[in-house]
């Protein structure tokens, strides 16, 4: 019945039930990663009403699944009766708010790369459309982008001056160079239309509701170390990532929202770890050494506390050698100054402390129980 399937027409969500003075967020790519933990923060304000768009692609209801059926919480079926359409930012979207934050996109880089021109349709047309909407309405914007847009970087802290470094033609060329546009969209609107924008470089993030399959290194090592197989770093394995935990995150792009900046700002922690570093913590953390032992700093207490961490270090996990894949960045290390400066903000949560977090999180969802 041709009927039954034609799209029904988008009207604007309006939600008239509440108080005017209430802000209206729509949270793009709501029910990821990184935007569920947006949604839980914003959502402990009474005064906000979050509205989430997400097409699932790598994000999950799971997620979000406490405030769903919440008053002051709405998810986004518009444009096609087609599931997997359903809050696609691809389409054209009618909605009255008075903030979007703006995640849409996948970030792992097997999900970006496994269909190249969805991934760069979701940086160009999604943030298109997430523009249009903000002009319409006359909301201000933030796009999370990334540390890609430097490429494999030739300074090294990056900051947000620099550049970049990236293939235009290669394989994560649909995901870097799609946030490069992406990032232009937002000053051409800003300049040609006077729209608020804010734009976030996010450096590698990690915590509690990462797909436990996502590729990403950090999953991929907790998951690894839980399940007793071995670590795979990609050669050489010298290569640095600065891993940012997800709280931080959250509370730096809410201050870049709300602060007078446009940006481009960089949001990451600067701790700097190779591979081979992280899978040494990833697997001295996942047997109970969950932060530095109190007194390691020094002396006798010291070599004792070292000595506690070889013996407790999981002898069954290794650690492998594997192929790396094309145009992986060599170094990644945020310059944070204008974050500290303009924001007030820097990250609070080390990566040792950080970890364990994650790693109940994984175990849990695993049904690996800690052995003591
Ligand atoms: P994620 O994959 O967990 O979340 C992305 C969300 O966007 C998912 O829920 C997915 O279903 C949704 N999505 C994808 N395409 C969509 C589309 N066309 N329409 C609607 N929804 C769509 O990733 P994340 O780690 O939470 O990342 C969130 C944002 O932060 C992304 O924009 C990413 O580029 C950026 N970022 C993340 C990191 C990181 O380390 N996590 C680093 C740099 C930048
Ligand atoms: N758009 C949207 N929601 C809105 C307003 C616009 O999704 O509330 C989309 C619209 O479909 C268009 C894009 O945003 O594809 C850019 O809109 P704009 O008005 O800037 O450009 P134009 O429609 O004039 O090309
Ligand atoms: N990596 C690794 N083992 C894995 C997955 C990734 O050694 O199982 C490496 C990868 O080569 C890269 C770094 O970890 O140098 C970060 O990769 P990830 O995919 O997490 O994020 P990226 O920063 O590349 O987007």
């Amino acid at each position: 019945n041709s009927a039954a399937k034609a799209p029904p027409t988008p009207s604007p969500l309006r939600f008239s039930k509440f108080f005017q003075s209430n802000m209206r967020i729509l949270i793009t790519g709501g029910a990821g990663f990184i935007g569920s933990h947006l949604v839980d923060r914003l959502m402990e304000n009474e005064k906000n009403e979050v509205i989430v768009a997400d097409n699932y692609f790598t994000g999950s209801k799971d997620n979000l699944k406490k405030w769903i059926g919440h008053p002051r919480f709405e998810l986004i079926r518009h444009g096609t009766a087609d599931f997997e359409l359903c809050g696609n930012v691809t389409e054209p979207l009618l909605v009255e708010v008075d903030q979007i934050y703006h995640l849409a996109c996948p970030a792992s880089p097997i999900f970006y790369k496994y269909n190249p021109v969805k991934t760069i349709k979701t940086n160009v047309i999604g943030t298109l459309n997430m523009l249009g909407l903000a002009k319409r309405v006359g909301a201000r914007i933030l796009l999370t982008s990334t540390s890609e847009v430097y490429g494999d970087p030739l300074i090294h802290p990056q900051n947000e001056s620099y550049w970049g470094n990236v293939n235009p033609i290669g394989v994560r060329s649909c995901y870097d160079e799609g946030k490069r546009v992406a990032e232009t969209l937002m000053f051409d609107y800003h300049r040609q239309h006077g729209i608020e924008i804010r734009i976030a470089r996010i450096f590698n993030t990690y915590g509690p509701r990462m797909n436990i399959d996502d590729g990403r290194v950090v999953s991929n090592f907790i998951a690894q170390a839980i399940r007793n197989e071995p670590l795979t770093v990609q050669a050489p394995g010298t290569q640095t990532r600065s891993f940012c935990y997800v709280s931080d995150m959250v509370d730096g792009l809410i201050r870049l929202m709300e602060g007078e900046n446009t940006g481009p700002i960089n949001i990451g922690n600067p701790g700097e770890f190779t591979m081979i570093e992280l899978a040494e913590t990833v697997k001295e953390v996942s047997f109970n050494l969950s932060a530095s032992p109190p007194g390691c700093e020094s002396g006798l207490v010291y070599f004792l506390s070292v000595a506690h961490c070889f013996l407790l270090i999981n002898p069954e996990v290794k650690i492998i050698s594997v192929e790396n894949t094309p145009d992986d960045p060599r170094q990644r290390k945020p310059d944070i100054t204008k974050a500290k400066e303009l924001l007030g903000w820097e990250p609070k949560i080390k990566l040792r402390d950080g970890l364990p977090l994650m790693e109940e999180d994984f175990r849990q969802r695993l049904g690996v129980p800690r052995k003591n």
